[in-house]
């Protein structure tokens, strides 16, 4: 149907479910009121209708915290502004904990809450049962008690936000099918909207689990899928009411809640199913799929557990509703990278509720200034790359994705499902050799290497895991002899063209007007002057650059570059990140051994630090380039991957006899610590900036950049934080990251990384200090510090160089 539809408008906001209501809401309470939201079928009526109505606040990262506390605090008082009611209930909510791992993990929550702004108590047993009378606790050992949290009635909420929407000018039609983007010059510029067409400056995707569809026709990735999520109501049972908190038990994967004068159970099974449809249907619309009893055995059975009163009451409800999940559990937001002005709202991994108010709000922010107000990269949609959204690599991992809400958060969990699906020529050669993969942006990369006959399998902990030995030895081999690591999965480019120069200069902070063969390592910031990224960059020729920067962000900076090259300038930039492979040769020795296998001179006349040179190796024809990110002597060869294995065999022939050694990116990340070097998306992100960070040496202010004159800004006006290196003075306890800091007693910040110093012996972490009144050097010298490490504080030492401090000359000559 579209007899009768306005042609054009603003923005055309796609799905009436909560997510494109919050958006429409938070667009014209922001002053865009120019909207209309076609929803095919009813409001509502799609996946947020049967939602549980769990609202939790507490979140793994600030960012998504901010999102559902802001989400929390809207719905409180939504009803005041609209005059429709939600059923809000601020009920707090209760994670019960059976085992010491469960108990620590709630511990690195709660330490984390306080940071975050949220209030958590760790509680006993007896408490737990206080407050939710019918729960079995005898097996428990405690509980996180978080007071804010609340539930609702999702679909009262969908129509609240839609009726704040309306009375701020926004038009919604139900009934109304879009069944694609219209694009014109790679931007949207309106729908098709039933048998007519409307047309739009932006079109805002919101369809739940229908999204991915509708991306695929206008060539936009956005990787979801939809799965069976379960719950059940019982019937009657004496003491349940509506005032009991929400609880959790992660480790038996329930959830329950009083409905009434009933209990709600809810599963988060460890493997769900993927809905086995071919198509999501157009007209499923306040339905639901057939009672899976098999599936709700075990979770049914884990609830009669936890609450007794559930064996004798029976069920009355079971709803078994299909929830889209997309590969990493974080939802799906932004403009997408293939086309201007679409922006995406999906994929919401059954925290859509929780995360409408601030997804909507963010998302509306985001559209009206062009760009994200907080750091968003965990659910930014340029995280993924086509490869992510195949459908039977998606069908596959979405059913180990559920269950994830309430796994263990081990801090180094890899996905076991849809692996191998980006391996490097070299893959089957490093497995033989023991090494075990994790994996980034669909890449496998070694991990670590069991050796002596071991097995390459991580055994979780939040203490030394099974591998601490074998990462001690790679990590002594680059620092000591030399050791050979596959950074294949590095994004790289090319851009060229006669303004490939201007167009850099004007993004990066450095200078990278540098004589040919020159690297230079820099930073791409926002206006607020925070990281987009940082990178190196090689000058091949007077108008072209090699672009390399992480192996996430192959989508991200691509897009950057691209958008921020004006149409009239003449610079191509090209993806190479498939075509080239990359071997890190690192340590003392490695001058050494490639002398063995390279005819070209290596010496520090020859080929200086930070230069690059196009050598023979083998009988292959190589990108040697002299930088480090591990603090020693060595080269990164840019292979082209065919000749990979070539490469390889050949290093690792001529290495016996200087105990070249496998490394992997466990070691990588040890090493860099100990010399300082920050890393993408831990210490940088959009929030941080370079003199935060401590980086302004690679900041040239006698030239414009984006972001100059927000650091210039930042730079008069003092910093209130600041990056600093932190070893624990007690040699036993590890760090992963996530660890809250503490400056003499008080709370100050937390850790963005963490691994073991193996060189020096000890815990290692680096971490921003906030201080609202100032942080200067003398600030961090004169504190004392302190770390949380899995609920108990290790006094740590604080450092503004790298504290592993080499020989310098010896990495330079
Ligand atoms: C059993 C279950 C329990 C849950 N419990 C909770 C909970 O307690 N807390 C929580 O936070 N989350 C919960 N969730 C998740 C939550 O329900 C979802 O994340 C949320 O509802 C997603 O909202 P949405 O607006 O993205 O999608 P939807 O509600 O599905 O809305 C999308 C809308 O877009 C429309 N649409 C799609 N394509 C088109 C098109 N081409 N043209 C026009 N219209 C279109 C659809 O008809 C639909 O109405 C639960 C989910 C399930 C299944």
């Amino acid at each position: 149907m579209s007899r009768g539809l306005p042609k054009e408008c603003k923005v055309v906001i796609v799905g009436g479910g909560v997510v494109g209501c919050s958006i429409a809401y938070h667009l014209a309470k922001l002053g865009w009121t120019d909207i209309f939201l076609l929803e095919q079928n009813l409001l509502a009526g799609g996946t947020t209708w049967h939602a549980a109505g769990l609202v939790g606040r507490l979140r793994t990262t600030n960012s998504m915290t901010k999102i559902n506390k802001y989400s929390a605090e809207l719905y409180a008082s939504l009803e005041k502004e609209t005059g429709h009611s939600v059923g809000w209930k601020q009920v707090g909510s209760l994670i019960v904990g059976r085992s010491e791992d469960r108990m620590k993990q709630l511990h690195r929550t709660a330490a984390m809450a306080e940071w975050f702004g949220v209030e958590v108590q760790i509680i006993s047993p007896q408490s737990a049962q206080e407050k939710w009378p019918l729960l079995r606790v005898d097996d428990t050992l405690g509980a996180a008690w978080l007071p804010h949290d609340g539930k609702l009635i999702p679909k009262e909420l969908a129509l609240a936000l839609a009726k704040g929407a309306k009375q701020r000018g926004v038009t919604i039609f139900e009934g109304v099918n879009v069944s694609n983007v219209l694009t014109r010059n790679g931007r949207a510029t309106g729908v098709q909207a039933g048998d007519g067409i409307i047309n739009a400056d932006y079109v805002v995707l919101a369809g739940g689990m229908w999204t991915r569809e509708l991306g695929l026709r206008c060539g936009v990735t956005i990787p979801l899928y939809p799965v069976e999520h379960h719950y059940a109501v019982s019937n009657p049972i004496p003491g349940a009411s509506d005032e009991l908190p929400v609880g959790r038990d992660p480790d038996l994967c329930i959830y329950f809640r009083g409905e009434g004068d009933a209990v709600m159970l809810g599963a988060f099974q460890a493997h769900s199913k993927a809905w086995q449809v071919s198509q999501v249907p157009e007209k499923f619309s306040f339905q639901l799929l057939e009672p899976d009893w098999d599936k709700f055995a075990e979770p049914l059975a884990n609830g009669k557990h936890r609450i007794p009163a559930l064996e004798r009451s029976g069920l009355a409800k079971f709803v078994n509703g299909p929830e889209s999940f997309t590969p990493d559990n974080n939802f799906i937001l932004g403009e997408a990278p293939e086309l201007r002005n679409l922006y995406v709202a999906a994929g919401f991994n059954s925290v859509g509720i929780a995360s409408a108010g601030g997804a909507g709000k963010y998302l509306a922010e985001w559209m009206i200034d062009g760009q994200p107000s907080i750091d968003l990269w965990s659910v930014d949609i340029r995280r993924f790359a086509p490869w992510a959204n195949n459908r039977s690599f998606l069908r596959e991992r979405v059913t180990e994705v559920l269950g994830l809400h309430y796994q263990m958060a081990w801090p180094n969990r890899e996905m076991e499902t849809g692996r191998g699906l980006r391996t490097t020529p070299i893959h089957d050669r490093l497995a033989a050799q023991g090494a075990c993969f994790g994996v980034k942006n669909g890449w496998e990369r070694p991990n670590w290497f069991a050796r002596d006959g071991a097995n390459p399998e991580v055994r979780y902990s939040f203490g030394r895991q099974n591998w601490f030995s074998f990462h001690a030895a790679e990590h002594r081999a680059a620092r000591e002899d030399v050791a050979v690591f596959d950074q294949s999965a590095f994004s790289k480019y090319r851009l060229k063209g006669a303004d490939a120069l201007p167009v850099l200069q004007r993004l990066c902070g450095n200078n990278v007007d540098v004589p040919i063969g020159k690297t230079v390592y820099t930073g791409l910031f926002n206006e607020r002057g925070g990281f987009e990224s940082d990178l190196t960059l090689v000058r091949n020729a007077p108008d072209e650059f090699y672009v390399i920067t992480g192996s996430s962000q192959t989508v991200r900076d691509r897009n950057w570059i691209k958008r921020h090259t004006e149409p009239h300038e003449r610079a191509e930039l090209t993806s190479v990140t498939s075509s080239l492979g990359v071997l890190g040769v690192m340590g003392p020795r490695s001058r050494e051994l490639l002398s063995q296998v390279t005819d070209a001179d290596l010496s520090n006349e020859k080929f200086p630090c930070g230069t690059a040179q196009f050598i023979d190796l083998g009988h292959a024809r190589i990108h040697a380039i002299r930088i480090t990110y591990v603090g020693e002597l060595g080269w990164e060869l840019h292979v082209p991957m065919e000749q990979l294995a070539h490469v390889y065999d050949r290093l690792m022939a001529a290495g016996k006899q200087f105990h070249l050694t496998n490394a992997g990116h466990y070691a990588i990340n040890s090493l860099r610590l100990e010399k300082g070097c920050r890393a993408w998306s831990a210490e940088l992100s959009p929030d941080d900036t370079p003199l935060e960070a401590g980086l302004a040496f690679a900041l040239d202010f006698n030239k414009p950049f984006l972001g100059r004159e927000a650091l210039l800004r930042q730079r008069e006006a003092g910093l209130k934080r600041r990056l600093v290196i932190f070893t624990l003075n007690d040699p036993e306890p590890v760090l992963w990251g996530s660890e809250p800091i503490f400056r003499d007693g008080k709370l100050a910040g937390y850790t963005t990384s963490g691994s073991y110093a193996h060189t020096l012996g000890r815990a290692i972490g680096m971490g921003y200090v906030n201080h609202a009144d100032g942080v200067t050097s003398q600030f961090i010298q004169d504190g004392s510090y302190e770390i949380n490490v899995n609920g108990q504080r290790f006094a740590a030492q604080a450092h503004l160089r790298a504290p592993y401090d080499p020989d310098r000359q010896k990495i330079l000559a």
